[in-house]
């Protein structure tokens, strides 16, 4: 066996068994984030607006390389809060994905798992998602572009974006502690 191989197996068998963590330089606990979700209300107003004058450009470089960062620390696998508390929309072809991967017939999983709107959305029909198993989903594999997608903070517009990004805000670590690090980065300070 090659000295290639040898590292090769050292570093599955380390991807293995290093135990998955959160980095503890951010914020994670929820009911933290929560009761300071209402105490910083005020401040995140004010931050909306301050948005509004900086350069759009420069706050999505900061906000993206800040995501990547955050996202890096926080370990979505021993959070999944947003798959209890979000109403995930789903599209006809990922019906179809989905039907496929759980070996159901469609009109099955859609019996079963999606609701549809009288416009003809179609959605998750239980929040927490039927598919979430403690803190991870159990079709990660195949889950649909909206779990992919959230919390969006890799599109651009943050700043324009920041009124619904606050909706979660007091939900989900990685918007959390991207707000308070692009709040920094800025030079956001609020007096009084
Ligand atoms: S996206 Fe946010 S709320 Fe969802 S699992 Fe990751 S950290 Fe938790
Ligand atoms: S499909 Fe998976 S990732 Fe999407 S909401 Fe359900 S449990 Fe979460």
């Amino acid at each position: 066996m090659s000295g290639n191989d040898i590292n090769f197996k050292m570093y599955l068998w380390r991807l293995q068994n290093i135990p998955l963590a959160h980095n503890p330089k951010y914020t994670t606990d929820l009911a933290f984030l929560a009761k300071t979700a209402v105490e910083k209300e005020e401040e995140n107003e004010h931050f909306r607006l301050f948005l509004k004058h900086e350069d759009g450009r420069k706050v999505d470089g900061i906000a993206h390389r800040v995501y990547e960062e955050v996202n890096a620390g926080v370990d979505c696998t021993l959070c999944g809060n947003c798959c209890k508390t979000l109403v995930v929309n789903i599209t006809n072809d990922e019906i179809k994905d989905l039907s496929a991967f759980l070996e159901q017939p469609e009109p099955q999983v859609r019996e079963k798992y999606i609701e549809e709107s009288l416009a003809g959305n179609c959605f998750i029909n239980s929040i927490p998602c039927h598919f979430l198993d403690g803190t991870k989903c159990s079709i990660y594999t195949h889950r649909f572009t909206e779990c992919r997608d959230f919390p969006h903070l890799h599109k651009p517009g943050f700043s324009e974006r920041f009124l619904g990004t606050l909706l979660h805000y007091g939900s989900c670590p990685i918007i959390y502690n991207v707000v308070e690090e692009v709040k920094k980065e800025l030079g956001f300070i609020i007096i009084g």
